[in-house]
């Protein structure tokens, strides 16, 4: 195979911004595949890029199929625009392959070609069952042939790899992602990825406790900047804030003032960044923090909209995504969430705001403690 043939399919709707959309999956698909590709380039309302040397297809798969804006993707071979050429190629590529039923399925954007895509099928068909002694079946075929004819050139091919769909990043703004090291949040950041959205990561650490969490979070980046292809993290210190809250906030309502607090060192990373949201990967009633009382209690401390992906899915849907997108194995790895950190065997799961707001109130410097916090912020940057 020369070539690879990109589909997507929900930029096609966007009208006069069509362009935008479309420049921008060339670019991050230049960039996701390097050298594997001389060149990129929009043609007929798909993209083509031309196979620069002997790829390994496993590799070429695992990039493309987590790329955001991509609906499906082949290995294609390019032919004339001769009907002959195109019934040697579609023997060549169905050579190689073990079946006894195929259909040949023809897409002719170019009206000049002079034969309609029946004719084609109608052809390649006798070339193949010639050639390859193989038996044609249009109900239900073991093998299909895709021949798409355009204004230049043709290209065939047997096999669509599924891509996730959605909009390029780049194409939204900025959100900032709330990022533990458990399953949920590397998730919902893929979720905002594939709307378009460039996520910044931000990872709050108490140093005392978490040996290992550090680069098991790290690992977890660098999976989804496979996705995004550039990332930044950033590492907050929570160490000072937790032992406050430790000392002056009851055990039982310990997590939801956590991530409370957790929220406002977001905020202000969300003003540094000029981003326009908070990303969490909370579902309801999941864990005590997730009930909607606490998740009331806990976004109340958010000064910008709070996108919660993840809030009406299941745990085994969550999961099955965090395979799909190679996180899976990462999150999975044991580690202490500083959310988990001296707080009671059973939190409170009915959290009232106005309870919350009195004992957090014995925090006298809280605005200071999450400024220096905010400050303290070890930035990590990560590219593929
Ligand atoms: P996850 O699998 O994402 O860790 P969870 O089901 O374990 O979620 P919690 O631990 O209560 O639930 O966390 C809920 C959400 O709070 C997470 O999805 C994440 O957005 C945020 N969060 C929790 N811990 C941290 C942390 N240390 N740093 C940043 N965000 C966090
Ligand atoms: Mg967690």
């Amino acid at each position: 195979m020369n070539h690879i043939i990109i589909h997507y399919s929900e930029i096609g709707t966007k009208g006069n911004n069509r362009d935008f959309f479309e420049k921008k999956l060339v670019e991050n698909i230049k960039k996701s595949l390097g050298d594997v590709v001389s060149k990129v380039y929009r043609r007929y309302g798909r993209i083509i890029g031309v196979l620069q040397k002997k790829i390994e297809v496993s590799e070429v798969v695992e990039v493309l199929d987590k790329l955001p804006g991509i609906s499906n993707f082949s290995f294609a071979l390019k032919s004339k625009l001769d009907i002959k050429d195109i019934k040697k190629k579609a023997v060549e590529v169905l050579r190689e392959q073990e079946f006894t039923s195929f259909k040949a399925e023809t897409k002719r954007s170019n009206k000049d070609f002079p034969l309609t895509s029946p004719e084609v099928n109608g052809e390649v068909g006798g070339a193949v069952i010639e050639e390859l002694g193989k038996k044609v079946d249009v109900k239900n075929p073991e093998m299909r042939v895709f021949i798409e004819i355009g204004e230049k050139e043709a290209f065939v091919y047997s096999y669509k790899y599924s891509g996730v769909g959605g909009l390029p990043v780049g194409t939204a703004g900025k959100v900032i992602s709330s990022l533990s090291g458990g399953i949920d949040s590397p998730v919902a950041s893929f979720l905002l990825m594939k709307r378009g959205c460039k996520v910044i990561f931000v990872h709050i650490l108490n140093k005392t406790q978490a040996r290992g969490a550090l680069t098991k979070v790290e690992e977890l980046v660098e999976q989804l900047t496979k996705i995004q292809l550039n990332s930044k993290l950033y590492i907050v210190p929570f160490e000072k804030i937790q032992k406050e809250i430790i000392m002056k906030v009851p055990s039982k309502l310990r997590m939801i003032v956590y991530r409370r607090f957790m929220m406002q060192i977001i905020n202000q990373i969300v003003k540094m960044e000029g981003a326009k949201g908070i990303v969490t990967g909370d579902s309801v009633g999941q864990v005590a923090s997730q009930t909607l009382e606490n998740i009331n209690c806990i976004y109340d401390a958010a000064s910008w909209p709070v996108f919660a992906p993840l809030i009406g899915t299941n745990k085994e849907e969550i999961v099955n995504l965090a395979k799909q997108i190679g996180t899976y194995e990462l999150s999975i790895q044991p580690y202490p969430d500083c959310c988990s950190f001296m707080i009671a065997k059973h939190p409170e799961t009915k959290g009232n705001l106005k309870v919350v707001q009195e004992v957090e109130a014995a925090i006298e410097d809280a605005e200071k403690l999450i400024a220096e916090s905010v400050v303290g912020a070890e930035v990590k940057k990560f590219s593929f």
